[in-house]
């Protein structure tokens, strides 16, 4: 059934996300700080609004895809005062565990549902409608959610609680920044050695090395094609947010008392690499670095 959904951050995600709500036959509401976010939801058929307040006016939904905790912990504030007892909060940015804890309770104290819904699939999966939802919350909650989150994307998974998405998905992304790491390693040891870059690939991609950071997202050009090595590591998925999502994953360890050495060693290099310049850059691009300074 059509939805009158509300939709606040509409960036290089919630654009494209926003309108595939749309395309599903919603009536969309959306508001970004941004005008240029705004002229190109517009096009898409976003009904553009000059606030949050005026966003969420009659919403029986209301989704977030903001940059950080501080942004959502600011908007549902906003949100949660303006609309009745049993309106559906989704929020899909990518936060750190305790605010998005803090949104929960924000939610429930005002007699809303809250659920917790970051995405892995970036910008290309935004677009197609392919992303992968890691929620957290009630199962109430998450029962309401489901059907707009499948609009979004093509596998929704609920996790648990609140905060339990961005526990999947920090834990998710920090097996992907290490394993990467391990995956550059192997290939700069390898081509020191003299063996081939193919030789390792066709070992490796059927051996116990075997990953995703491997046979999808190969860190040098040749072994798959469709990986960005082969495109100047033209990203894909940005180290600096390759960065964010291991700082998120530190932070959490930190407060969860969990042990996490290579996790630690993973933001170090991934920190190291955007300092110097290539935040902008694909992640798998650190295999430059990774080879040293005299082959950069
Ligand atoms: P983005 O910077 O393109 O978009 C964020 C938007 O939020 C901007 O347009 C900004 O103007 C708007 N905004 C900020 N504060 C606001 C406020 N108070 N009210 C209204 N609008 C506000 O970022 P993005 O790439 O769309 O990412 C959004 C979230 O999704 C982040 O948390 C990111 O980590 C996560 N994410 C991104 C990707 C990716 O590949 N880009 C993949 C997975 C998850």
């Amino acid at each position: 059934t059509p939805q009158t959904i509300a939709f606040v951050g509409l960036g290089n995600m919630g654009g494209p996300m926003a309108a595939n709500l749309v395309r599903a036959g919603h009536s969309v509401r959306g508001f970004d700080l941004a005008p240029a976010s705004l002229e190109t939801a517009k096009a898409e058929g976003i009904g553009i609004v000059g606030s949050v307040l005026e966003a969420v006016d009659g919403a029986a939904v209301v989704v977030t895809m903001l940059p950080a905790g501080r942004h959502v912990i600011e908007v549902w504030s906003q949100v949660v005062e303006a609309v009745p007892a049993g309106t559906l909060l989704i929020d899909s940015s990518t936060v750190d565990v305790a605010s998005a804890r803090q949104a929960h309770a924000l939610a429930e104290a005002r007699g809303c549902w809250g659920v917790d819904a970051p995405v892995s699939g970036g910008t290309g999966g935004a677009k197609a409608g392919t992303l992968t939802f890691m929620a957290g919350g009630a199962e109430e909650a998450f029962a309401a959610a489901e059907p707009i989150l499948r609009r979004m994307g093509k596998s929704v998974f609920h996790c648990g609680a609140a905060g339990a998405g961005q526990a999947a998905k920090i834990c998710n992304n920090m097996i992907l920044g290490i394993s990467m790491i391990g995956v550059c390693e192997a290939f700069a040891l390898g081509e020191k050695l003299g063996l081939s870059q193919q030789a390792l690939f066709d070992v490796a991609s059927v051996s116990s090395g075997q990953c995703w950071s491997l046979t999808t997202y190969c860190p040098v050009p040749g072994p798959v094609p469709t990986s960005p090595a082969n495109t100047g590591y033209k990203p894909g998925f940005a180290a600096a947010l390759m960065l964010k999502d291991l700082r998120l994953a530190q932070e959490a360890a930190a407060a969860a008392g969990a042990a996490t050495p290579l996790g630690a060693e993973a933001e170090r290099l991934y920190a190291t690499f955007g300092e110097a310049g290539h935040g902008g850059e694909d992640f798998s691009a650190i295999i430059r670095m990774l080879r040293g300074p005299s082959e950069e």
